[in-house]
Protein backbone atom coordinates (compact mmCIF):
# COMPACT_ATOMS: atom_id res chain seq x y z
CA UNK A 1 0.00 0.00 0.00
CA UNK A 2 1.32 3.25 -1.28
CA UNK A 3 1.36 5.70 1.34
CA UNK A 4 0.90 9.53 1.21
CA UNK A 5 2.67 11.87 3.22
CA UNK A 6 1.02 15.71 4.06
CA UNK A 7 2.02 18.03 6.29
CA UNK A 8 -0.88 17.13 8.72
CA UNK A 9 0.20 13.91 8.86
CA UNK A 10 0.47 10.38 6.88
CA UNK A 11 -2.53 9.65 4.58
CA UNK A 12 -3.21 6.87 1.72
CA UNK A 13 -1.98 7.81 -1.74
CA UNK A 14 -4.06 9.95 -3.79
CA UNK A 15 -7.43 11.39 -2.73
CA UNK A 16 -10.04 10.34 -5.11
CA UNK A 17 -10.69 13.91 -6.72
CA UNK A 18 -6.75 13.69 -7.93
CA UNK A 19 -7.25 10.00 -9.80
CA UNK A 20 -10.26 11.18 -11.18
CA UNK A 21 -8.45 14.08 -12.82
CA UNK A 22 -5.31 11.87 -14.26
CA UNK A 23 -7.97 10.05 -16.33
CA UNK A 24 -9.53 10.99 -19.86
CA UNK A 25 -6.29 12.49 -21.87
CA UNK A 26 -6.20 15.67 -23.19
CA UNK A 27 -9.22 16.45 -21.13
CA UNK A 28 -8.28 20.13 -20.62
CA UNK A 29 -7.10 20.54 -24.36
CA UNK A 30 -10.41 19.22 -25.51
CA UNK A 31 -12.26 21.73 -23.09
CA UNK A 32 -14.37 19.24 -21.16
CA UNK A 33 -13.26 20.88 -17.68
CA UNK A 34 -15.65 22.45 -15.85
CA UNK A 35 -14.07 25.70 -16.04
CA UNK A 36 -13.65 27.66 -12.70
CA UNK A 37 -14.07 31.81 -13.28
CA UNK A 38 -10.35 33.34 -12.70
CA UNK A 39 -11.13 36.67 -11.25
CA UNK A 40 -8.99 39.54 -11.45
CA UNK A 41 -8.27 39.70 -7.33
CA UNK A 42 -6.66 35.66 -8.16
CA UNK A 43 -4.56 36.74 -11.27
CA UNK A 44 -3.14 40.02 -9.16
CA UNK A 45 -2.68 37.51 -6.13
CA UNK A 46 -0.85 35.38 -7.89
CA UNK A 47 0.89 37.84 -9.76
CA UNK A 48 2.10 39.26 -6.16
CA UNK A 49 3.36 35.19 -4.93
CA UNK A 50 4.99 34.47 -7.87
CA UNK A 51 5.81 37.01 -10.93
CA UNK A 52 9.10 38.50 -9.50
CA UNK A 53 9.92 39.93 -13.43
CA UNK A 54 8.20 40.28 -16.57
CA UNK A 55 10.17 37.75 -18.52
CA UNK A 56 8.62 34.19 -18.29
CA UNK A 57 8.71 30.66 -20.31
CA UNK A 58 6.20 28.49 -21.74
CA UNK A 59 5.73 25.22 -22.26
CA UNK A 60 5.06 23.40 -25.51
CA UNK A 61 1.23 22.50 -26.43
CA UNK A 62 2.71 19.89 -28.58
CA UNK A 63 5.11 17.10 -27.10
CA UNK A 64 8.05 16.77 -28.89
CA UNK A 65 8.00 13.66 -31.48
CA UNK A 66 11.05 11.64 -30.10
CA UNK A 67 10.65 11.98 -26.59
CA UNK A 68 6.61 12.76 -25.96
CA UNK A 69 8.19 15.48 -23.84
CA UNK A 70 6.57 19.23 -23.73
CA UNK A 71 9.80 21.60 -23.56
CA UNK A 72 9.57 25.22 -22.41
CA UNK A 73 11.06 27.56 -24.20
CA UNK A 74 11.16 31.93 -23.42
CA UNK A 75 8.70 33.60 -25.82
CA UNK A 76 10.04 36.31 -27.87
CA UNK A 77 8.51 39.24 -30.32
CA UNK A 78 8.18 39.04 -33.85
CA UNK A 79 11.27 41.23 -35.48
CA UNK A 80 12.79 42.50 -32.65
CA UNK A 81 13.18 39.01 -30.56
CA UNK A 82 12.56 40.60 -27.35
CA UNK A 83 11.08 38.28 -24.52
CA UNK A 84 7.82 38.97 -24.66
CA UNK A 85 6.19 40.40 -21.11
CA UNK A 86 4.08 38.55 -18.82
CA UNK A 87 0.78 40.15 -18.69
CA UNK A 88 -2.61 39.52 -16.59
CA UNK A 89 -3.95 37.43 -19.62
CA UNK A 90 -1.07 35.25 -19.52
CA UNK A 91 -1.82 34.54 -15.43
CA UNK A 92 -5.53 33.82 -16.58
CA UNK A 93 -4.60 31.75 -19.16
CA UNK A 94 -2.55 29.57 -17.31
CA UNK A 95 -4.95 29.64 -14.55
CA UNK A 96 -7.72 28.80 -17.19
CA UNK A 97 -5.33 25.56 -18.31
CA UNK A 98 -4.98 26.83 -21.74
CA UNK A 99 -1.15 27.52 -21.39
CA UNK A 100 1.22 26.39 -19.04
CA UNK A 101 4.13 29.42 -17.72
CA UNK A 102 7.33 29.00 -16.06
CA UNK A 103 8.74 31.10 -14.01
CA UNK A 104 11.52 32.83 -13.47
CA UNK A 105 13.40 33.25 -10.35
CA UNK A 106 15.69 36.38 -9.70
CA UNK A 107 15.26 39.56 -11.04
CA UNK A 108 18.49 40.35 -12.89
CA UNK A 109 18.31 44.14 -11.77
CA UNK A 110 18.41 43.54 -8.18
CA UNK A 111 19.26 39.92 -7.90
CA UNK A 112 16.20 39.42 -5.59
CA UNK A 113 13.49 36.54 -5.60
CA UNK A 114 10.28 36.88 -4.17
CA UNK A 115 9.63 32.79 -3.19
CA UNK A 116 12.71 30.13 -2.69
CA UNK A 117 11.42 26.88 -3.66
CA UNK A 118 12.21 23.60 -2.88
CA UNK A 119 12.15 20.83 -6.08
CA UNK A 120 12.46 17.28 -5.04
CA UNK A 121 11.93 14.44 -7.40
CA UNK A 122 13.19 11.26 -6.94
CA UNK A 123 12.57 7.81 -4.99
CA UNK A 124 12.63 9.28 -1.69
CA UNK A 125 11.53 12.82 -2.45
CA UNK A 126 8.52 13.70 -0.25
CA UNK A 127 10.25 12.22 2.76
CA UNK A 128 13.05 14.50 2.10
CA UNK A 129 10.59 17.42 1.65
CA UNK A 130 8.67 17.02 5.15
CA UNK A 131 12.31 16.67 6.49
CA UNK A 132 13.00 20.17 5.32
CA UNK A 133 10.01 21.82 5.92
CA UNK A 134 9.44 20.40 9.48
CA UNK A 135 12.75 22.05 9.79
CA UNK A 136 12.04 24.95 8.37
CA UNK A 137 8.85 25.23 10.41
CA UNK A 138 11.41 25.20 13.73
CA UNK A 139 12.78 28.61 12.39
CA UNK A 140 9.22 30.09 12.23
CA UNK A 141 8.89 29.96 8.60
CA UNK A 142 6.19 28.30 6.70
CA UNK A 143 6.38 26.57 3.66
CA UNK A 144 3.71 26.05 1.16
CA UNK A 145 3.33 22.09 -0.28
CA UNK A 146 2.66 21.36 -3.53
CA UNK A 147 2.78 18.20 -5.21
CA UNK A 148 4.06 16.89 -8.42
CA UNK A 149 4.34 13.37 -9.79
CA UNK A 150 7.16 12.02 -7.53
CA UNK A 151 7.53 14.24 -5.27
CA UNK A 152 6.93 18.09 -4.45
CA UNK A 153 7.77 21.82 -4.39
CA UNK A 154 8.35 23.52 -1.14
CA UNK A 155 7.41 27.03 -1.51
CA UNK A 156 8.31 29.89 0.36
CA UNK A 157 7.31 33.35 0.21
CA UNK A 158 9.14 36.21 1.58
CA UNK A 159 8.02 39.57 2.65
CA UNK A 160 9.68 41.76 0.27
CA UNK A 161 12.17 40.55 -2.50
CA UNK A 162 15.68 39.06 -1.16
CA UNK A 163 19.02 38.50 -2.29
CA UNK A 164 19.40 35.46 -4.29
CA UNK A 165 22.07 34.56 -2.57
CA UNK A 166 21.25 34.68 0.83
CA UNK A 167 18.09 32.96 0.35
CA UNK A 168 20.28 30.01 -1.61
CA UNK A 169 23.01 30.15 1.66
CA UNK A 170 19.81 29.20 3.78
CA UNK A 171 18.07 26.35 2.35
CA UNK A 172 21.58 24.88 1.54
CA UNK A 173 22.50 25.20 4.98
CA UNK A 174 19.24 23.38 6.01
CA UNK A 175 19.59 20.76 3.64
CA UNK A 176 23.50 19.83 4.77
CA UNK A 177 22.53 20.04 8.19
CA UNK A 178 19.41 17.45 7.29
CA UNK A 179 21.68 15.04 5.31
CA UNK A 180 19.50 16.07 2.55
CA UNK A 181 21.22 15.40 -1.14
CA UNK A 182 21.31 18.51 -3.30
CA UNK A 183 21.79 17.76 -6.95
CA UNK A 184 24.28 19.10 -9.00
CA UNK A 185 26.68 18.91 -6.11
CA UNK A 186 27.92 15.99 -7.77
CA UNK A 187 24.84 13.78 -7.37
CA UNK A 188 22.40 12.85 -9.91
CA UNK A 189 19.82 12.83 -7.37
CA UNK A 190 18.66 15.40 -5.05
CA UNK A 191 17.14 18.43 -4.47
CA UNK A 192 17.61 21.32 -6.33
CA UNK A 193 16.93 24.81 -4.90
CA UNK A 194 15.87 27.81 -6.70
CA UNK A 195 17.12 30.28 -7.31
CA UNK A 196 19.73 28.35 -8.94
CA UNK A 197 22.51 31.21 -9.16
CA UNK A 198 23.40 33.75 -6.57
CA UNK A 199 23.11 36.37 -9.30
CA UNK A 200 22.16 36.19 -12.70
CA UNK A 201 23.92 38.95 -16.08
CA UNK A 202 21.58 42.06 -16.39
CA UNK A 203 20.46 40.49 -19.60
CA UNK A 204 20.27 36.24 -18.48
CA UNK A 205 17.47 34.58 -17.25
CA UNK A 206 18.63 32.00 -14.54
CA UNK A 207 16.25 29.12 -14.09
CA UNK A 208 12.67 29.28 -14.21
CA UNK A 209 10.03 26.70 -12.58
CA UNK A 210 6.59 25.36 -13.48
CA UNK A 211 4.22 28.34 -12.99
CA UNK A 212 1.96 26.90 -9.63
CA UNK A 213 -1.45 25.85 -10.23
CA UNK A 214 -1.22 25.00 -14.05
CA UNK A 215 -1.71 22.02 -15.96
CA UNK A 216 1.69 19.95 -16.15
CA UNK A 217 1.51 19.12 -19.73
CA UNK A 218 4.08 16.09 -19.43
CA UNK A 219 1.27 14.75 -17.10
CA UNK A 220 -2.10 15.89 -18.86
CA UNK A 221 -3.27 17.57 -14.72
CA UNK A 222 -2.91 19.95 -12.29
CA UNK A 223 -0.99 19.30 -9.48
CA UNK A 224 -2.08 21.36 -6.25
CA UNK A 225 -1.13 22.62 -2.97
CA UNK A 226 -1.77 20.13 -0.08
CA UNK A 227 -4.21 21.81 2.25
CA UNK A 228 -6.70 23.65 0.45
CA UNK A 229 -9.38 22.46 -1.82
CA UNK A 230 -8.43 21.73 -5.32
CA UNK A 231 -9.89 24.98 -6.74
CA UNK A 232 -7.51 28.06 -8.12
CA UNK A 233 -9.84 30.25 -5.77
CA UNK A 234 -9.35 28.36 -2.74
CA UNK A 235 -5.37 27.38 -3.23
CA UNK A 236 -4.97 31.21 -3.94
CA UNK A 237 -6.51 31.83 -0.67
CA UNK A 238 -4.52 29.41 1.25
CA UNK A 239 -1.05 30.70 -0.03
CA UNK A 240 -2.35 34.19 0.88
CA UNK A 241 -2.55 33.04 4.16
CA UNK A 242 1.46 31.84 4.35
CA UNK A 243 3.62 33.95 6.84
CA UNK A 244 6.45 35.19 4.79
CA UNK A 245 9.75 35.59 5.91
CA UNK A 246 11.38 38.71 6.10
CA UNK A 247 14.84 40.16 5.43
CA UNK A 248 15.81 40.47 8.78
CA UNK A 249 15.06 36.55 9.77
CA UNK A 250 16.51 35.53 6.70
CA UNK A 251 20.07 37.54 7.52
CA UNK A 252 19.58 36.15 11.41
CA UNK A 253 19.42 32.45 9.80
CA UNK A 254 22.56 32.84 7.72
CA UNK A 255 24.63 34.66 9.74
CA UNK A 256 28.30 33.14 9.84
CA UNK A 257 26.57 30.56 7.83
CA UNK A 258 29.11 29.11 4.99
CA UNK A 259 27.69 30.03 1.44
CA UNK A 260 26.85 26.94 -0.78
CA UNK A 261 30.17 24.93 -1.87
CA UNK A 262 30.17 22.65 -5.35
CA UNK A 263 30.45 19.36 -3.05
CA UNK A 264 28.71 19.68 0.50
CA UNK A 265 26.13 16.92 0.26
CA UNK A 266 26.15 13.92 2.24
CA UNK A 267 27.25 10.56 -0.34
CA UNK A 268 25.81 8.01 1.63
CA UNK A 269 21.71 7.57 1.65
CA UNK A 270 19.73 4.96 4.08
CA UNK A 271 17.21 2.92 1.83
CA UNK A 272 13.94 4.19 3.44
CA UNK A 273 11.60 2.60 1.65
CA UNK A 274 13.68 -0.64 2.17
CA UNK A 275 12.83 -0.28 5.68
CA UNK A 276 9.56 0.76 5.21
CA UNK A 277 8.75 -2.44 3.35
CA UNK A 278 9.91 -4.38 5.85
CA UNK A 279 8.55 -2.91 8.95
CA UNK A 280 5.32 -3.33 7.61
CA UNK A 281 5.37 -6.99 7.76
CA UNK A 282 6.05 -6.96 11.55
CA UNK A 283 3.23 -7.73 13.60
CA UNK A 284 3.84 -5.16 16.12
CA UNK A 285 0.93 -2.79 16.96
CA UNK A 286 2.31 1.06 18.15
CA UNK A 287 -1.22 1.65 19.76
CA UNK A 288 -0.36 -0.36 22.10
CA UNK A 289 2.88 0.99 23.13
CA UNK A 290 2.54 4.76 22.43
CA UNK A 291 0.80 7.51 24.83
CA UNK A 292 -2.70 7.96 24.36
CA UNK A 293 -3.01 9.74 20.92
CA UNK A 294 -5.65 12.03 19.56
CA UNK A 295 -6.92 12.09 15.98
CA UNK A 296 -5.66 14.91 13.32
CA UNK A 297 -7.86 13.94 10.17
CA UNK A 298 -6.80 10.58 8.85
CA UNK A 299 -4.29 9.51 11.77
CA UNK A 300 -3.28 9.78 15.30
CA UNK A 301 -0.84 12.05 16.66
CA UNK A 302 1.01 11.82 19.58
CA UNK A 303 4.68 12.37 21.48
CA UNK A 304 7.28 10.52 19.46
CA UNK A 305 8.98 7.40 21.53
CA UNK A 306 12.34 8.41 19.91
CA UNK A 307 12.19 11.98 20.40
CA UNK A 308 10.98 11.52 23.89
CA UNK A 309 14.07 9.87 24.62
CA UNK A 310 15.75 13.02 24.04
CA UNK A 311 13.37 15.44 26.24
CA UNK A 312 12.01 15.99 22.41
CA UNK A 313 8.76 16.44 21.33
CA UNK A 314 6.94 17.86 24.39
CA UNK A 315 4.40 19.65 22.68
CA UNK A 316 3.21 15.21 22.09
CA UNK A 317 2.71 15.68 17.96
CA UNK A 318 5.81 14.50 16.30
CA UNK A 319 4.35 10.96 15.31
CA UNK A 320 1.54 10.58 13.39
CA UNK A 321 -0.18 7.52 12.77
CA UNK A 322 -2.60 6.16 10.14
CA UNK A 323 -6.05 5.08 11.60
CA UNK A 324 -6.44 3.22 9.13
CA UNK A 325 -3.74 1.39 9.05
CA UNK A 326 -1.43 2.19 12.09
CA UNK A 327 1.46 -0.44 10.74
CA UNK A 328 2.20 3.39 8.97
CA UNK A 329 3.60 5.64 11.40
CA UNK A 330 6.17 8.65 10.60
CA UNK A 331 7.81 10.63 13.02
CA UNK A 332 8.23 14.52 11.52
CA UNK A 333 11.55 14.89 13.04
CA UNK A 334 12.80 12.15 10.93
CA UNK A 335 13.77 9.37 13.55
CA UNK A 336 13.58 5.90 11.72
CA UNK A 337 11.28 3.58 12.32
CA UNK A 338 14.25 1.84 14.27
CA UNK A 339 14.76 4.56 16.67
CA UNK A 340 11.11 4.43 17.41
CA UNK A 341 10.99 0.50 17.83
CA UNK A 342 13.87 0.76 19.74
CA UNK A 343 12.69 3.73 21.74
CA UNK A 344 9.55 1.52 23.02
CA UNK A 345 11.87 -2.04 23.85
CA UNK A 346 10.73 -3.67 20.34
CA UNK A 347 13.61 -3.43 18.42
CA UNK A 348 12.95 -4.59 14.91
CA UNK A 349 15.72 -6.89 14.84
CA UNK A 350 14.06 -9.17 17.48
CA UNK A 351 11.52 -10.09 15.03
CA UNK A 352 13.67 -11.23 12.15
CA UNK A 353 14.01 -15.33 12.69
ZN1 LIG B 1 10.90 11.29 16.71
Amino acid sequence: MDIYYTQYGISEKQPRSLKRQTKGKARYARGKETKEVISPQIIQDYRRLFVNRPAYTLQSTRPHPETGRHYYFTPKKVGTGAPVELTESTIRRHLDGEITIGLYAINPDNQRCKWLAIDADYQNAMEDLLKLQYRLTQDGVEPALELSRRGGHLWIFLARPLLAKDGRAYIHDIALRLGVPVKGSGLREGIEVFPKHDSIEPDAFGSALRGPLGVHRDANRRFWFHGADYTVDAQIAYLNGFRKLTERELEKFIAGKERPKPDNSPQERSTASGRRARTARLEFRILEYVAPPRKVGRNYVTRCPSCAELGHDRSGDNLAILIRDPRFYKCWAGCAKEMIRAALGRPTYMEIA
